[in-house]
């Protein structure tokens, strides 16, 4: 099984063998062999306060405490999901899962169930779980009926998604003139985190918002990453953006496995058991799960780090391009707020394509060399990578300090 629980913690994409973590606090993680390292992944996005902070263990201990799962209601959700709302005010219903995977596949499902409509549009590089209809990723050309990513996906599921380069709303234009009244939605992720961090062009953000409503299809903006980090109302507050359906996952369970969905009463409304679009979860809503997404949103809403966390990533992201031009390495660093990723190639990065130019032996030999002096990067080019409350300029000088050694190594 390749020692891991999901693909990407194999080393697949940089080599060696994965570290295995035993704890972790702040903006550091230990190993099994009781090696320190500064945590630059940070369960790839939950962790925005750092890792095990003493008010989301607390909560965490007492809901557990009063017992793991009950398999019916809690007043916590209801606290949950109502932070939700008032973080994106488009999510007037809530529906909490226990991945983001679930809560995109739910979205998919209401979206061709409000519509009646099968395609679905997504964008090359992007990820919003492993459900079958978004394991599919684009050949070449503009516009090009998905294949399957995955093995084990029929090519009839993957051919109704369709995969379009993101940050192009020539293509999106296409799509819609020649599909337009069988696209139930488009998925996108606001921000794009999994090839890389790529920030959205506005004119791809007015397509986003023109297109689909005009062909009546929906809008689904998959915060999974995003939401509670670019800002207290995700991407969608940052950028001006109005989902039909959000995702989330990540920061809202407070690093416990939580996803959701949310959205108008009238689409949301279709889920059962007052619709006729079949969602469920054993461990949905789970009550430890929501006493840490609480506590969390809660310190995020009260004391919000939102510019201490930018001025962290861009004091790193600055002193990282000083010394990789003392070196004279091309890299090209994409940030958005606290999401941000060191491509080993010229810039500017603005999509997959652009993206794959990247020197994936280079980035995997920084990711070593780091490694070696205790930071930990994403071990892949194509992944984001994030800093957290915890993430003092103390603890940035100490990063620049292993990466200045780290480039003189390349
Ligand atoms: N959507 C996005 C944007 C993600 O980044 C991820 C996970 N990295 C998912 C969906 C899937 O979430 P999960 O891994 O919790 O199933």
């Amino acid at each position: 099984m390749g020692g891991v629980n999901s693909p990407v913690r194999a080393f697949g994409a940089v080599g060696g063998a994965p570290v295995f973590f035993e704890r972790a606090r702040g903006a550091r993680v230990w190993d099994a062999d009781g090696n320190v390292y500064l945590d630059y992944v940070g369960s790839w996005g939950p962790m925005i306060l750092g890792h095990a902070h003493p008010a989301v263990v607390k909560a965490a201990v007492r809901a557990v405490e009063r017992g793991s799962s009950f398999g019916a209601p809690t007043a916590g959700e209801t606290e949950l999901a109502r932070l939700a709302r008032e973080a994106f005010p488009t999510a007037e219903r809530v529906r909490f899962t226990s991945s983001g995977t679930e809560a995109c596949l739910t979205a998919l499902r209401l979206a061709r169930a409000c519509t009646g409509r099968p395609l679905i549009v997504k964008f090359a590089g992007a990820y919003h779980g492993h459900a079958d209809g978004l394991l599919a990723s684009a050949g070449s050309g503009a516009l090009t009926f998905g294949r399957p990513t995955s093995a084990g996906v029929p090519p009839e599921i993957a051919r109704l998604t369709l995969v379009l380069p993101y940050n192009n709303p020539e293509a999106l234009a296409a799509a819609f003139a020649a599909h337009g009244k069988k696209i139930a939605a488009v998925i996108v992720e606001p921000v794009a985190g999994n090839m890389g961090v790529v920030g959205p062009r506005s004119d791809f953000l007015d397509a986003l918002e023109r297109l689909p409503r005009r062909h009546g299809s929906l809008l689904i903006v998959d915060e999974v990453m995003t939401g509670f980090r670019l800002s207290w109302g995700g991407a969608q507050r940052l950028l001006a953006l109005r989902a039909d359906l959000t995702c989330f996952g990540k920061i809202v369970g407070g690093g416990f496995p939580v996803g959701g969905l949310g959205g108008p009463r009238r689409l949301m409304d279709k889920l059962a058991p007052l619709g006729p679009v079949y969602q469920a979860g054993t461990l949905s809503g789970n009550p430890v799960a929501m006493a840490a997404g609480i506590a969390t949103l809660t310190l995020l809403k009260r004391d919000p780090p939102y510019k201490p966390l930018r001025d962290a990533a861009d004091h790193l992201a600055h002193g990282l391009r000083a010394v990789a031009r003392r070196h004279r390495r091309v890299i090209s660093i994409n940030v958005v707020e606290s999401m941000f990723t060191v491509f080993f190639c010229k810039g500017p990065v603005t999509d997959l394509r652009s993206a794959q130019r990247a020197n994936v032996k280079a980035y995997a030999r920084f990711f070593h060399a780091l490694l070696r002096r205790g930071v930990y990067f994403p071990p892949s080019q194509f992944e984001a990578a994030f800093v957290s409350a915890a993430h003092t300029p103390g603890v940035i000088e100490q990063t620049l300090a292993a990466a200045e050694a780290a480039f003189r190594d390349l």
